[in-house]
């Protein structure tokens, strides 16, 4: 049976309610906005895009107040920030700890999550293991989404 994308956020949002609770982290009605916006984006949201989504119910903000909620979604595992676009995306598995790698499409802008510790693990050690002390780590792959790859090719062939 599909699930409405409505009902699919909605979800989201009650497992994250229920981690915040099963944990005693505090997500507050302003993160829970900030992370509901960040939820309903079909791509990385960015913080001043945030701002003016959250402006008809909470007016105008600071940035850091954004900043501020973003900080906490990151550091337990709510979202995670895209660094090649200074931007930030729900996680897929909110309460599981992990790396991840993203596949982002270059046409809209749509954003998969790939959760896996293998690569990056691998690539940690690929640091010191060449007297290399590493201070970030990003694996984002760009690239065409299967509707924007299928729309960039030209139809039934030649051209
Ligand atoms: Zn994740
Ligand atoms: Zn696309």
């Amino acid at each position: 049976m599909a699930t409405s994308i409505a009902e699919h956020h909605a979800v989201r949002l009650a497992h994250a309610d229920a981690h915040a609770a099963a944990h005693g982290l505090a997500l507050t009605p302003l993160r829970r906005q900030v992370y509901a916006a960040i939820v309903a984006s079909e791509r990385p949201v960015g913080a001043y895009e945030l701002l003016a989504a959250l402006e008809p119910e909470r007016g105008r903000m600071p940035p850091t107040t954004v900043y501020r909620a973003l900080d906490f979604l990151l550091a337990h595992g709510f979202v995670h920030r895209i660094e090649s676009k200074n931007a930030y995306v729900a996680c897929c598995e909110v309460g599981v700890p992990h790396r991840s790698q993203f596949l982002m499409c270059d046409g809209c802008g749509a954003t998969v999550e790939i959760p896996g510790d293998d690569l990056a693990d691998q690539l940690s050690h690929s640091g010191p293991a060449n007297g290399f002390e590493v201070h970030r780590q990003v694996i984002e792959l760009s690239g065409l989404c299967a509707p924007c790859a299928r729309a960039a090719r030209p139809v039934g062939g030649s051209s």
